[in-house]
């Protein structure tokens, strides 16, 4: 082990012995306010704490009693327990302004979702949960600016993909100690693959189908102790992309074209464990195969988040080849310029459409779990395109662009994920129109753990796609984006190393949208 490393994991010792010290202190303290009864359960608190959808009132705290967390039943009894939970001013939770009692049922693996109201906006809170007379970790939360109010800045992490098997969440560490207001999870929250060999960490049990394996996935996910820590540390708005049910499934349309009942059966499945883990709202726990995820989020009048649902609706890829219907690089489908074919389905772009219309916000962020900008994958002369990304949906994307320069919304920034990769990128209704007017600015932020793509055939294409700022697949990290009204920063953020649980973390590179001035320009 490098000397480097040793020192850092030395500190990281210190931390957690210190973090045990102060849980302790947290519960003697606990034991004047809250009275001791019999323990009954292991610890249950195994995987942590989580807050998340923060509103100008509230939020919502998450957690789930799991004493034996890889078990199918979580190590708990076959019937509900009650969790004690509060909501205090202080770190030391000393003036708790928010409290109750909540069963946890085992019909939803005693998952905690409460939602918390009655909170004043822009405000830190502490929060932590009792159950069987153990307290869990404390955690760190805060609400939403009032949505008249003018907050003077706005802080976001993006991140996505955080394939387990590939490295540790090292992101994770160094994201928790950011100054943020809310992170911005963008998909590919845990992968199904079946356990492999050679890679530094392995997935406990068989590629998930149904609810005990997906929920045991979620819980190995969970285990680990940067995710927790940044759970703890910030509140979490998610949004899904295709491995929580299945790689490059579409609709109800699977990678290999199961009869649609049955992967709409998997997807429910999928879709209930992702709720169950996740800090989300009650209006968007699915029925059966069917959640409303997409949402808006008001940060006083700085800006707007539109949280869209790229997979639910979409069509299945263009120019399926071979009985595949996942990703693949098409050259002459004239299929993924269909108008009748969709991405987000007519509702959802309504809506997206519609609030775009009525925002009053200064800055307008469309979060989703792709790639939006047009890239072309074949070098020289000749195209080609993904068929799972917006390239495979190119008439939904006119769609939305023509609407940016028909009605020209305030400062429209695209934020997305999947492609294990950073990309920076000007928007245009025809990006390969010389002069085309840039519409929008858009930040794709790379993996927090999964494999990028290779380098060097990426950068072979990117001659032909000069709306391309920036690319670079070689790192794992996330983007740290801080907004105010004259203008918009993004940092890409990249660790030393997932193969290992410690690492250091540096910016990239930055850049920076001038408020009323689209096209990110190098910082
Ligand atoms: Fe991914
Ligand atoms: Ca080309």
């Amino acid at each position: 082990m490098p000397a480097t490393a040793r020192r850092v994991l030395d500190r990281r010792r210190l931390l957690t012995a210190g973090a045990t010290a102060a849980a302790l202190l947290v519960a003697e303290r606990l034991a004047g306010s809250w009275p001791a009864p019999a323990r009954q359960l292991g610890y249950p608190f195994t995987l942590g704490v989580a807050s998340g959808d923060p509103a100008p009132g509230g939020v919502v705290l998450w957690t789930r009693l799991a004493p034996a967390p890889l078990l199918a039943d979580g190590g708990m009894p076959a019937h509900g327990v009650p969790v004690d939970w509060q909501v205090a001013a202080d770190p030391g939770l000393a003036r708790v302004v928010r409290s109750g009692t909540v069963l946890a049922q085992p019909a939803w693996a005693h998952t905690v979702h409460v939602e918390v109201d009655g909170l004043a906006p822009a405000r830190t809170y502490w929060y932590r949960f009792r159950a069987g007379g153990e307290v869990s970790p404390v955690g760190r939360t805060r609400t939403l600016p009032a949505p008249t109010a003018s907050p003077a800045r706005l802080a976001l992490a993006v991140v996505s993909c955080q394939h387990f098997e590939h490295g540790y969440y090292t992101a994770y560490r160094h994201l928790a100690e950011e100054d943020l207001d809310l992170v911005l999870h963008l998909g590919d929250y845990l992968y199904e693959t079946a356990p492999a060999e050679g890679r530094p960490r392995r997935h406990a049990g068989p590629a998930p189908t149904d609810l005990a394996g997906y929920r045991r996935r979620h819980a190995q996910y969970r285990t680990d102790p940067d995710l927790q820590a940044a759970h703890a540390a910030v509140p979490f708005v998610l949004t899904w992309d295709d491995h929580e049910v299945q790689n490059d499934y579409a609709g109800d349309q699977s990678e290999r074209f199961d009869p649609p009942a049955a992967f709409r059966r998997r997807r429910a499945a999928a879709y209930r464990a992702y709720w169950e883990h996740l800090p989300l709202r009650r209006r968007s726990r699915p029925r059966g195969p069917a959640a409303r995820l997409y949402r808006r989020l008001r940060f006083g009048d700085l800006a707007e988040l539109n949280v869209l649902d790229t997979r639910q609706y979409r069509d299945d890829q263009p120019c399926d080849r071979n009985g595949v219907g996942r990703a693949q690089v098409v050259a002459g489908c004239r299929e993924r310029l269909d108008p009748g074919r969709t991405l987000l389905g007519t509702q959802q772009r309504r809506w997206l459409l519609a609030g775009l219309d009525r925002s009053g916000a200064r800055w307008n962020v469309i979060a989703q779990q792709l790639l939006m900008a047009e890239l072309d994958l074949q070098p020289g002369p000749g195209l080609a395109y993904n068929s799972d990304g917006w390239d495979g949906y190119a008439a939904d994307r006119a769609r939305i662009l023509r609407f940016l320069a028909a009605r020209r919304p305030s400062n429209p920034v695209v934020l997305g994920g999947d492609q294990h990769s950073f990309w920076v990128n000007d928007l245009a209704l025809d990006n390969h129109q010389p002069g085309a007017a840039t519409l929008a600015s858009e930040f794709v932020g790379t993996s927090i753990s999964s494999s990028g793509p290779p380098y060097e055939p990426l950068r072979a294409c990117l001659a032909d796609n000069p709306h391309v700022r920036f690319f670079d697949s070689r790192w794992r990290g996330y983007l740290r984006c801080l907004v105010d009204y004259r203008g918009w920063r993004t940092d890409l953020r990249v660790v030393s190393t997932v193969q290992w649980p410690v690492a250091s973390v540096q910016t990239l590179a930055s850049f920076v949208v001038p408020d009323g001035r689209p096209g990110p320009q190098r910082a």
